[in-house]
């Protein structure tokens, strides 16, 4: 069976006691949460969230993109959000290389210039986090929101801490 094969199977066992059905879209914990996509990140598990508590938005690293600022203003505007949780993680691959590295990489390997793509790899991760924050701080489109929390999640621990 191939991976494809088996998620399909999976779907079906999971709808057969499916119950969430009647769930309204409004996160019931007012909750949005931004984390990385690393695998090994299972963050509704991590927080104890259950489906239909917090909204969930990830992307490599756990950064606030336009595209995540994009989320965040639909999650607070129309969804009644009013917190906002930033996990970064140990071990993390966004701060295993540099965007320069990564742009030359693939300009030369696909032959197309990619110099524009900002893949916001990092160095600290504490500082990260911050800057984050800050970003979300900054957007006057959030300035409703009652807390900005950052976190760093420890991938051996399973512990997460907050970055003050
Ligand atoms: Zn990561």
């Amino acid at each position: 069976m191939t991976d494809i094969q088996s998620i399909i199977l999976e779907n079906e066992k999971y709808a057969e006691n499916f119950t969430g059905g009647k769930l309204p879209p409004h996160p019931s914990k007012k909750i949005a949460v931004l984390t990385c996509m690393d695998a090994r990140i299972s963050i509704n598990d991590i927080l104890g969230l259950k489906v239909g508590e917090a909204h969930i938005i990830r992307n490599a690293g756990g950064i606030v993109t336009d595209d995540v600022l994009r989320s965040l203003i639909v999650s607070h505007e129309l969804l009644g959000t009013e917190r906002i949780i930033i996990i970064n993680h140990t071990e993390c691959g966004m701060a295993t290389f540099k965007d320069e590295d990564l742009q030359k990489r693939i300009s030369e390997k696909y032959k197309s210039n990619a110099s524009d793509i900002k893949f916001h790899s990092f160095g600290d991760i504490d500082e990260n986090v911050k800057n984050q924050i800050k970003k979300i701080r900054s957007s006057p489109f959030l300035s409703n929101i009652s807390s900005v929390h950052g976190f760093i999640y420890d991938i051996r621990s399973g512990k997460i801490r907050e970055v003050q």
